[in-house]
């Protein structure tokens, strides 16, 4: 019971937050509103099976939405340029995008840094 007694939600629109590491200074993010924020700026409601389900859907939505992010300064195990050290250019997985990964990319991009913006704008 410990662990599920809470569920940390939005305070914009009271959804379960998505906990995150990808976005750097907003540790907590609302795939429903797009809010994103710092680990206290969430707001601890009681945990209920319907919290649990919409947290399930959304942690899903968001992993889907951001599964093409490629992180800077990241190689890949299974790729063979990212191998082949020995080229400086092509160093990080980020440098050699294939078209429809570089697609992928910017558009969870977008997604994950609109409201980080926001933030450090504040
Ligand atoms: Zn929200
Ligand atoms: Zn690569």
């Amino acid at each position: 019971m410990e662990k599920n007694e809470t569920i940390e939600c939005c305070p914009e629109c009271g959804n379960p937050l998505i906990s995150t590491f990808i976005i750097f200074s907003a540790e907590w993010f609302c795939f429903k509103c797009k809010w994103a924020g710092g680990i206290f700026d969430s707001i601890t409601k009681n945990w209920t099976e319907n919290r649990q389900i919409k947290y399930n859907q959304l942690k899903k939505d968001f992993d889907n939405a951001v599964k093409g992010y490629v992180p800077p300064g990241c190689k890949y195990e299974n790729c063979d340029k990212c191998n082949r050290n020995e080229l400086k250019t092509d160093k990080y997985h980020l440098w050699h995008l294939t078209k429809i990964e570089k697609t992928a990319h910017e558009k969870a991009r977008k997604l994950l840094f609109f409201q980080h913006n926001k933030i450090v704008r504040n």
